[in-house]
């Protein structure tokens, strides 16, 4: 490789990031290194377990922990399991966003999803939600992340855009930031998320370059199970990183709760081979044939099976790796629905029951120990053993 390239591959890897920096507790996030972060797998409210999976990404050098946040009870567990660490804590806030505020004495950063805010008061706007929630933030010296998930539009966007996600994610989450902005709140930073990472990496690029001064949290959602999540994600990051753009990275990764440490051991691997300019081309045909999107898990899974049965789904339709499909596995109607409904085939997990569907049709509901048959008998309907 000539100096020249040499060089410039040193720039890439050695990209300035300049946007604002914003503070969570002792953490800095923005202009500078880039912070490494994870979620909590496991039901919040049970403490034992999630006090493990909080101990594990500790141990594995998480600058910061997020853990799911959706009824009085889990934020009861929470004023508990904030005394396990020193780590700075975030919660993940979806349809509850009322929530903010019983969460606040407890944490340092609240991610809300723009894309479920329409579900409660009705009557109020996006905009007034988003300023109650910068009150809230700036009462208790909180981040805000405005989490942007393409398996989670609000409807006026999706309606919009159609099936341009990219759009609808991120004039969703430019119009998010003048929100807070109108109300003086800058303590906030963005992501934008979507489960293939060349339109992460569309989507992050567009949003960084309308606004070039808010922090980036960059991730591939439901990335799924390793080596093709850690592919998958490593691919957008490459791209984002040696352009500059991202600030705090989150590897989602559909792995056995035990396991919870290997995000943050991934995460930085790929920083220090950006840093040392090892970037790692794609293999033609990479996104070809068959593409499993799995969600990570977190507290809202609604049955514990749900990465057994992602694996299962793995390990039952390898036979069709060269043909172009995608399946989805996803742990609850959270992000589940709107996740399969891109997906030639999809699940997404009940209490004790899965539902099928494909694309947007759902074709049933099976349990545990029947839908992996009925999947298959789907799958073959595509690609005959
Ligand atoms: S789909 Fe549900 S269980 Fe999976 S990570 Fe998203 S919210 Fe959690």
């Amino acid at each position: 490789m000539g100096a020249q390239n040499a060089e410039k591959l040193h720039a890439m890897s050695h990209a300035k990031r300049t946007t604002r920096s914003i503070r969570v507790g002792r953490l800095t996030i923005g202009g500078g290194p880039i912070a490494v972060q994870s979620m909590a797998a496991t039901r919040t409210q049970d403490l034992v377990a999630t006090r493990r999976q909080i101990e594990l990404l500790e141990a594995a050098g998480a600058d910061l922990i997020r853990i799911a946040i959706d009824s009085k009870a889990d934020v009861e567990a929470l004023a508990i399991l904030c005394q396990a660490t020193e780590v700075p804590l975030s919660v993940d806030l979806q349809e509850n966003y009322r929530l903010a505020e019983a969460v606040a004495p407890y944490v340092q950063k609240v991610r809300y999803n723009p894309g479920h805010l329409h579900h409660h008061e009705k009557s109020k706007t996006a905009r007034e939600k988003a300023h109650w929630l910068a009150g809230v933030a700036r009462e208790h010296n909180l981040a805000l992340r405005i989490g942007c998930n393409a398996g989670s539009l609000a409807p006026e966007y999706l309606e919009r855009h159609g099936h341009d996600n990219v759009s609808a994610l991120v004039e969703q989450a430019v119009d998010h930031c003048g929100y807070l902005d109108e109300v003086g709140f800058e303590n906030y930073l963005v992501s934008i998320k979507d489960s293939d990472p060349r339109l992460v990496i569309e989507a992050n690029q567009r949003f960084a370059a309308a606004r070039p001064d808010v922090p980036l949290h960059l991730g591939v959602t439901e990335a799924g199970m390793p080596p093709d999540g850690i592919i998958k994600t490593r691919i957008a990051f490459e791209q984002l990183i040696a352009q500059g753009i991202g600030d705090t990275i989150r590897v989602s990764l559909t792995v056995p709760f035990e396991n919870k440490g290997l995000e943050i051991q991934v995460g930085r691997e790929i920083l220090a081979d950006i840093e040392a300019g090892r970037f790692r081309s794609v293999p033609k045909g990479f996104f070809d044939g068959l593409n499993i999107i799995a969600c990570p898990s977190c507290s809202r899974v609604e049955n514990e099976k749900f990465i057994e049965l992602a694996e299962d789904v793995k390990r039952a339709t390898a036979y069709a790796a060269e043909h172009d499909i995608t399946i989805a596995v996803m742990g609850c109607r959270v992000n589940g629905p709107g996740e399969t409904d891109d997906a030639d085939l999809g699940l997404w997990c009940g209490p004790t029951t899965v539902n099928l569907k494909k694309g947007p049709e759902t074709i049933g509901s099976y349990s545990y120990d029947t839908i992996l048959p009925a999947l298959m008998a789907e799958v073959e309907k595509l690609v005959p053993q």
